[in-house]
């Protein structure tokens, strides 16, 4: 096989879910105040630690695996994708203010017109303003209820806004 071709299946590999669960062990959750980690029953064989008559892969046989039970100001990432008025358009550079439990924060968007931010449940009023045109409007970040598996995805959940700026 071609050394690129190599690439592209370790590549390929490493987007599998087997490979998550083998480094799952190995990830550290990213934790917010009040989020827990506790052992509940592994999704993929109800808690058996059987899985089509194999030790199940996903608690290799433990029955249970670590979920992130999400606490009350347990973050999400917000990533804001700001639009000119014809609703196509990208705008880099644009200012941005929004006011929080850590102060105002003011920021402006990047060369793909995106900002970012991790924000715990609230109601953020939001300012946008560029050449091309302005918005206000609120971010709202509901608190999480979910149980996670921490093996999949210790990290904040992530969620993407789209911005349409007015004239
Ligand atoms: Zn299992």
């Amino acid at each position: 096989m071609k050394p690129k071709a190599l690439l592209i299946l370790s590549l390929l590999m490493m987007l599998t879910p087997s490979f998550l669960y083998w480094i799952g062990p190995l990830r550290r959750p990213a934790m917010a105040d009040g989020d827990q980690l506790t052992l509940m029953a592994c999704p993929v064989c109800s808690g058996s630690g059987q899985s089509q008559n194999q030790k199940c892969p996903r608690c290799r046989g433990k029955k249970q695996i670590q979920f992130m039970v999400p606490g009350p100001h347990r973050p999400t990432y917000v990533e804001g994708h700001v639009y000119a008025p014809d609703g196509v358009t990208v705008v880099p550079q644009a200012s941005l203010q929004f006011h929080c439990e850590a102060g105002d924060w003011k920021h402006t968007t990047d060369e793909q017109g995106r900002f970012g931010a991790d924000l715990p449940p609230g109601k953020y009023p939001l300012e946008i303003q560029s050449v091309q045109g302005k918005l206000s409007t609120v971010i709202e970040v509901m608190p999480q209820t979910t149980p996670t598996p921490v093996d999949l995805d210790p990290r904040f959940p992530t969620r993407v806004d789209t911005y349409i700026l007015q004239k």
